[in-house]
């Protein structure tokens, strides 16, 4: 295939479900043409690289932890902000790799993050209709006309912003700051502090031990100082992914060079749609979000758009079934699957099929059943001999009050009190640390 026969334009024929209403097509072509000139944001080869990592959490050799805010604010593309969540996925990865006994593939869900599909295209308020929020790299939240108006100057600001975040991560992770014994001293820290904490006395003793043993015998690879971190977010507003599409130089191939990995979501994943017919044309590691009403038919047509040579790593399946749910609708998705042949990551998001409306009226999600949900996601795979591939989870690394539950319990009363997500209710630090030490409570089992 050579890049003049791979039409990177042919979704523009084709529905896109979920795309804003831009005021000024003029003003869209301008930012357009300036973001394709721009400089990626990632190179195609560490795309490559990362599609390796995916293909060996698909044969049960690693395990994914993808994760961060559901939507992410250009405010929020702060020093402290981006550290916190870095160190807080840091936190869980190591705790995951020593119960896996498996390199945990670390993937942040964040540095393009900027754009959200709604179930309904206005909000009202007091009366008053405005358009839904759809992402900071749309419009703006503030309930006023003014900043609800999509605005396609937005899409350079989500570019600079992801270019910041992205430069902190890189940083951060090769400036000493994910060192292995530095990190699992802040999980000490979380086991002495928290409530929820010393239920995992055992196990964060256990790490200690074998990290002060690795020591005694002189072990120092780089990996104990350095971390491999890999950028995502849901490709959803066409115009910037396109943009940011390049060929690469090595192969003559389109990448989309805005994130490593980019996902579609479970409004946007229709066969005959946009999204599906541009991912077919990018070479990235790519994801799709299969909620509870998904066929095995819906699945196998979806592998053979998006995967028709059965590449290794290509495919991540990403499923949100809810808790009450996913013991009856996975297995037939995952056995239909695995009896094709098609070589796909299952990747478990605990998140989307358990939110429910507080009575008053914050949306929020128990951690309880987000648990649940990725217990039964490992039984169905263990019952089934396939492989629990890996958790996306949306999170924070501050001490929020958006999910209820967790060791340090949050209640339906608190939530008032620091309720900032712009979107969906994230896990804060300590429910975040809570899930990891019980993933690795199942991962052993
Ligand atoms: C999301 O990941 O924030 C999201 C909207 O998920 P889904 O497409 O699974 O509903
Ligand atoms: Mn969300």
């Amino acid at each position: 295939m050579t890049a003049d026969a791979i039409d990177l334009d042919a979704w523009r024929k084709l529905p896109a479900a979920q795309q804003p209403d831009w005021p000024d097509r003029a003003v869209l072509d301008e930012v357009v043409a300036e973001l394709s000139t721009l400089p990626p944001l990632v190179f195609a080869g560490e795309c490559d690289q990362l599609k390796e990592r995916l293909a060996a959490a698909a044969r049960g050799e690693a395990f994914v932890l993808q994760g961060g805010d559901c939507a992410e604010t250009f405010a929020g593309a702060t020093a402290d902000a981006v550290r916190n969540k870095l160190k807080t996925l840091l936190q869980m990865a190591i705790v995951l790799t020593y119960a896996g006994s498996v390199p945990v593939v670390k993937i942040g869900r964040w540095a393009g993050q900027f754009a959200k599909p709604r179930s309904k295209p206005v909000e009202v308020r007091d009366g008053v209709e405005l358009p839904a929020y759809r992402g900071d790299m749309v419009n703006g939240f503030e309930f006023t006309a003014e900043a609800r108006t999509p605005d396609p100057r937005r899409l350079l600001r989500a570019y600079h912003s992801s270019a910041v975040t992205l430069n902190l991560c890189r940083a951060f992770t090769k400036g000493g700051y994910a060192d292995l014994r530095q990190v699992h001293a802040w999980n000490q820290d979380f086991v002495a502090e928290s409530p929820a904490g010393q239920r995992y006395e055992r196990l964060a003793k256990e790490i200690d031990k074998a990290i002060q043993f690795m020591h005694a015998c002189g072990a120092d690879s780089p990996e104990f100082h350095t971390v491999e971190l890999y950028s995502s977010h849901e490709a959803l507003i066409l115009e910037y992914d396109r943009a940011l599409t390049r060929i690469d130089s090595r192969t003559g191939l389109p990448y989309d060079v805005s994130a490593h990995m980019v996902w579609i979501g479970e409004r946007t994943r229709q066969l005959d749609g946009a999204h599906v017919e541009f991912f077919s044309r990018i070479r990235n590691p790519i994801g799709v979000k299969l909620g509870p009403t998904t066929t095995p038919e819906d699945a196998l047509a979806l592998i053979e758009r998006l995967n028709p040579h059965n590449e290794p790593g290509r495919l991540t399946f990403i499923t949100r079934m809810g808790a009450s749910r996913i013991r009856d609708v996975l297995p037939t998705l995952v056995e239909k699957v695995a009896s094709s042949g098609a070589n796909v990551l299952w990747v478990c998001d605990p998140m989307h099929g358990n939110t429910f409306e507080a009575p008053s009226g914050h949306k929020t999600r128990r951690v309880d059943d987000i648990f649940d949900e990725v217990a039964g996601f490992f039984e169905v795979h263990r019952s089934l001999g396939t492989h629990p591939g890996g958790i996306h989870i949306e999170f924070t690394g501050d001490d929020v009050t958006e999910c209820i539950g967790g060791g340090d319990p949050i209640d339906l009363s608190d939530l008032s009190l620091r309720y900032e997500t712009a979107c969906d209710p994230r896990l804060n630090r300590s429910q975040s640390l809570d899930l990891a030490f019980r993933v690795a409570e199942l991962y052993r089992s």
